[in-house]
């Protein structure tokens, strides 16, 4: 990544450090000034300054294209700007990326490799939540959010994952499968519960309708 750096803005880039530079200064502008920061991969962020200058910091490296960085070795206001966007949940770490949730567009942070697509904390479904099936229009309960993929679990007796049950096919394969239970009716005594009511069923995560709780 090649930052571009007009050079009209170059001269008119700050130069309010005294000799050698103030920690305290550099700190101070890391917080305060006007930044945009971007995650680009591999621990990599774009910088763009109030100036429009665009600066790439490496995170885990400790690096950064600005002249600040490049000719003191500084540890420039980019480099902790990013640091401290990452501390406080406004980038994703290295190693993360963001995204949108599947369901509610939140932006959400996941795993550079984590495949699409992605859910927000809230639109996780919680064991216990009620669900509705959006092909059949049952009332379901999760068991459990897995983190396995629609399109890698088989379907039990099936020669088939889930993704490619006749009715999951419209869902995206690489959905996370959820595994729900049917309710159990009130009037079953404890003795007249079968295995097949305790049985788990697998759906991908976007047949699951959450029902407002
Ligand atoms: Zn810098
Ligand atoms: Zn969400």
């Amino acid at each position: 990544m090649v930052p571009s750096k007009p050079t009209s803005t170059t001269t008119s880039e700050p130069t309010a450090l005294s000799p050698g530079g103030s920690t305290r200064t550099r700190a101070d502008r890391a917080r305060t000034e006007r930044m945009a920061v971007t995650a680009i991969g591999g621990g990599c962020y774009d910088v763009v300054t109030e100036y429009d200058t665009v600066y790439t910091v490496d995170l885990p490296e400790g690096r950064c294209t600005c002249p600040d960085h490049q000719h003191r070795r500084a540890r420039c206001k980019h480099l902790r700007r990013v640091a401290i966007g990452v501390t406080d949940g406004r980038v994703p770490a290295p190693g993360q990326r963001e995204d949108a949730c599947a369901d509610c567009e939140r932006p959400v942070y996941v795993d550079e490799d984590e495949p699409t697509p992605v859910y927000c904390e809230p639109c996780t479904l919680d064991t216990g939540r009620f669900v509705r099936d959006r092909e059949r229009g049952d009332l379901l309960v999760v068991a459990r959010t897995t983190r396995d993929r629609a399109n890698a679990v088989a379907v039990p007796g099936w020669d088939t994952t889930v993704a490619d049950y006749p009715t999951n096919r419209t869902y995206p394969e690489t959905d996370v499968v959820v595994e729900v239970l049917y309710p159990i009716s009130r009037a079953l005594a404890p003795d007249d519960l079968t295995p097949s009511d305790l049985t788990r069923y697998a759906f991908p995560r976007s047949r699951l309708e959450p029902l407002v709780e």
